[in-house]
Formats: structure tokens, sequence, C-alpha cells
């Protein structure tokens, strides 16, 4: 019956053109996912621009930087393994770091700092270190479809462990806003990547999160609905 409903909503948002495929552009503006009845939200451009912009320090500027390319590194490994696994996580979840991808380049664009990914092709980074995770992570994913389960829990935990210390070490209201949806959204991916480890005879231990922190995660409910507005939220 809900399956039903899913696949309804996607044939009439198909049919109307009304696609939040393509990071929400069509829509004008990054968005970050839909609402549970298709919806759109209100574009994280908007809510961005409705903050007051504030000083940047070094750290806040440097967790910019990383997370663009973070972002990009899920959205690139993803894209490549589903070329080799028929997983479906593999083909839903570029979507939504595309649109994470975006509301990264909406705040660089914001403070001025030029992107470090700019045309870079699928595959290719500007930091050695990012380059290295993904050539290693393709290499790991690209084994078996349990080891590609396994690469998507460790591309989602360390986007959250890495996106939690960074909300720590920012005061800029716009920055966290941002964080936290793309955490929200992480937490939502690593739910479903955890959905599929059984199914293939997967084991995975966490690397970024403690157990308990990544358990409480995975086994927790899919979050739906609006964008978190609460540069303070706590899940
Ligand atoms: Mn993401
Ligand atoms: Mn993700």
């Amino acid at each position: 019956m809900f399956k039903r409903f899913w696949i309804v909503t996607l044939i009439v948002l198909l049919a109307t053109g009304n696609c939040f495929a393509q990071g929400g552009r069509r829509g004008g503006g990054p968005g970050l996912g839909q609402g549970r009845r298709g919806m759109p939200h209100p574009p994280i451009g908007q809510v961005i621009s409705s903050i007051s912009k504030s000083d940047l320090s070094e750290q806040e500027r440097a967790g910019l930087l990383l997370m663009r390319e973070e972002e990009k590194l899920a959205h690139d490994v993803y894209v490549k393994l589903s070329e080799k696994w028929p997983l479906r996580p593999l083909q839903n979840i570029p979507r939504g770091e595309q649109m994470h991808m975006d509301a990264m380049k909406a705040l660089l664009d914001r403070y001025g700092i030029q992107d470090p990914i700019d045309e870079k092709p699928l595959g290719e980074f500007s930091t050695a270190d990012m380059q290295k995770l993904y050539d290693q992570l393709v290499a790991q994913g690209e084994q078996s479809i349990a080891d590609a389960v396994e690469v998507g829990l460790l591309i989602e935990e360390l986007d959250i462990a890495d996106l939690n210390r960074l909300m720590q070490q920012a005061d800029n209201e716009d920055i966290k806003v941002v964080y936290q949806n793309l955490t929200k959204g992480s937490r939502n991916h690593l739910r479903m990547f955890w959905r599929q480890l059984g199914r293939y005879n997967g084991s995975y231990t966490p690397q970024h999160l403690a157990q308990s922190e990544f358990d409480r995660i995975a086994r927790s409910e899919p979050e739906r609905g609006q964008l978190i507005t609460d540069p303070n939220f706590q899940f």
C-alpha cells in the first residue's frame, strides 16, 4: 500500500516535470530532500539567506572546504559503485548528495570562497587525502555487493562524525543549519545502507562513531519532514 503510494507519487512527479533530482535547481536554488508527500521543502538557499552573515573563523572556513569535497566523495563513490551493483541506495542516494554539494556551494559563494571542486569530473578531487580515500573506497566497494554496503556505511558515519565536530567548532548559524540538514541526510543514508547489510551477509564495525551512537542512529526510524531550522538541534 505504502509502496504503491510512493510509486504513484514518483510517476506524478516525473510526469509533471516537478522533479527534485537535480538538486532542487529547477525549483530555484538547492533544496534538501522532499517532504512526506513529495512537496518540495523550502530551499536551503532561502533558509540560509534569512540568517544574517557573521565573521568566518579559520576553522569554519576549513570546514566548508572539507565538507564540499566530502559531499562530492559520497556522491562520486555511490555513482561509481552503482555502475557495478544493482543496490538500491546507490541508485537513490546520489540525488541527496548532489543537494548536499549544492548547499555547501551556496555557503562557499556566500562567504566568497573559491570552490575547490569547480568543474572537477567524477572521481577527481583537489586534495590528496580525499583522492586517496575515493580510490580506496571504490576499490573496496567493487569487490562485492556486501563490500559496497560497508563502504556506504563508512562514508555515512564519517560524514556524521565530521559534521558533528564541525558543528561544535562553528558559531555561524547559517553554517550550523546547513550542517544540521546534511547530518540528518547522512543519518537517513546510514539507515538505508544498514537495512541492506543483513541481506548480503555483511558485517560492520563502526570506525568513526562510537558503537552505541552508530546503533542509536542505525536502529531508529527514518527522519522525514521539513528542513531543520534550529542550529542547535540535538538528535
Ligand atoms: Mn551527504
Ligand atoms: Mn550521505
